[in-house]
């Protein structure tokens, strides 16, 4: 029998578990998670009005409850957590399936100004990640900018505007629905450095925009029309061209009167977040770019303004190191060869990668299928001189003797009757619970 750890129960780590069961008779899969929860990104990065993605977690969850997958949360892999060195003693195989655990950077100056946070930071609060922080982020804020033009930053821009009777049927928790229900923000700038035509969103993310209540999408004509790929999007792939024909459309009416409107903005740089009197973010100040003709852009030496309140920087995620295993810092990831962590160059026995630490934080929660199935092609391959090593009875009694209290299966069903009940109490339907102590106290009561 082959015993594999995977670690993170995102995406990525649920299609690993599903395939080594699937392709492997003879493997046996624990699923570790350092939070209570599985799921990762699907419930704590998916958008809380995307009911339909979410519902992803249906599948996922026929993984996690497969007679030889078994759910481990609670567990941090590394410093305060189980050694990367230790898991490799209790399994034959160790697969880190751990995301791209932060955000880039914008690098540039009053990007830590009171006002200004990444895109991740906020979505975490609406998701109710235990680690999230209540930061206060509308405070009577009235015209927000979004940086980035990605999936992320519609998402975010879209939650800005929605209101309370939109958002109390998702699973958001009562402090950010009340905060957001509330708020005032009455202008969402999402600014793209480059053209429309290289946009990251997707058109279908991009579409629901023009159909969000009382909100209209103003868009500048003239601004798109900066982009070669925009006067003419024959030549552009098909996305890309989906893309410019729902920006066209909307250029080519006027903007019907609402009580918000999401402006999407191209051709712009940001180069510094500008402080008001009261030393929080006021403004940011864009340089305005040209296309280099080489899908690139080059700045103009002008400049523009946009008044900003709050301002959420959704410029992409990225992995950060995983102590014990290699690092590449250019690109984020772990080095591999499909899917074998390669350290100078050469495999290491035993230890794989898939999903975003392997490829980057790149396509939808869909690509991480192929993802995880080219690992463990690799690690099945490699099962004949892995499962050589004796192992230690059940890693579990020696996790806890350890001193860990992993999460099982039963203590996570416990959690999601509470959020159950919580939404019950509320009026609402299942509500999530946003911290760490009433999460663990939630698992606890499984086995009382
Ligand atoms: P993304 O798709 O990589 O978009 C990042 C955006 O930030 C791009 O517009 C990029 O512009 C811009 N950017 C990067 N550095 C910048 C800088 N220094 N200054 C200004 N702009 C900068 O990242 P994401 O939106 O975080 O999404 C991550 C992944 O999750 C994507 O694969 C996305 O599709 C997926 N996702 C999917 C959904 C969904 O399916 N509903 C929802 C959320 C996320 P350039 O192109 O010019 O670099």
């Amino acid at each position: 029998m082959l015993r594999v750890a995977v670690v993170g129960s995102g995406p990525s780590g649920c299609y690993t578990a599903q395939s080594l069961v699937q392709l492997g008779r003879d493997v046996r899969v624990d699923v570790l998670d350092r939070l209570p929860c599985p799921y990762g990104l699907v419930r704590y990065g998916v958008a809380p009005d995307h009911e339909k993605i979410k519902s992803l977690q249906n599948t996922l969850r026929t993984v996690l409850e497969h007679e030889r997958v078994r759910f481990l949360g609670g567990v941090p892999v590394g410093p305060g957590g189980v050694p990367s060195a230790r898991l490799r003693e209790l399994y034959h195989a160790v697969v880190y399936c751990v995301g791209a655990a932060t955000d880039r950077r914008l690098g540039i100056p009053g990007e830590e100004l009171p006002g200004s946070w990444s895109a991740t930071e906020f979505v975490s609060w609406y998701s109710a990640h235990p680690d999230a922080v209540d930061d206060g982020f509308l405070r009577g804020a009235r015209s927000a900018v979004v940086i980035g033009v990605g999936n992320v930053a519609v998402d975010v821009a879209r939650m800005l505007v929605r209101g309370t009777a939109e958002l109390s049927g998702t699973d958001m928790p009562q402090a950010a629905l009340d905060a957001l229900a509330a708020g005032r923000v009455a202008d969402v700038h999402m600014v793209g450095r480059r053209g429309p035509s290289q946009a990251r969103f997707t058109t279908k993310e991009l579409r629901e925009l023009g159909a969000l209540p009382d909100t209209a999408v103003v868009v500048d004509p003239a601004e798109l029309a900066l982009d070669a790929g925009y006067r003419d999007p024959s030549g552009l792939p098909g996305a890309q061209r989906r893309n410019v024909e729902v920006l066209r459309d909307w250029a080519g009416r006027p903007a019907p009167d609402a009580a918000r409107r999401i402006r999407p903005r191209f051709f712009l740089r940001p180069v510094e977040l500008t402080a008001d009197g009261d030393g929080r973010v006021g403004a940011v100040r864009f340089e305005r770019t040209a296309p280099d003709g080489r899908g690139g852009v080059t700045g103009t030496g002008r400049y523009e303004e946009i008044e900003a309140q709050l301002v959420l920087r959704s410029v992409g995620y990225r992995g950060v190191p995983l102590e014990g295993l290699p690092f590449d810092a250019a690109s984020g990831t772990v080095p591999h060869r499909a899917g074998r962590v390669l350290r100078g160059g050469v495999v290491a026995p035993g230890e794989y990668v898939a999903g975003w630490i392997k490829r980057g934080p790149t396509g939808v929660i869909g690509t991480n299928r192929p993802c995880a199935k080219e690992t463990v092609t690799s690690l099945l391959a490699d099962a004949a001189a892995l499962t050589g090593r004796a192992l230690p009875a059940d890693p579990l009694p020696l996790l806890r003797a350890e001193g860990l209290e992993p999460v099982e299966w039963s203590g996570w069903r416990a959690i999601e009757r509470a959020e159950a009940d919580l939404g019950t109490s509320l009026g609402r339907h299942v509500v999530k619970l946003p911290d760490w102590e009433s999460l663990l106290a939630a698992a606890r009561t499984a086995t009382t």
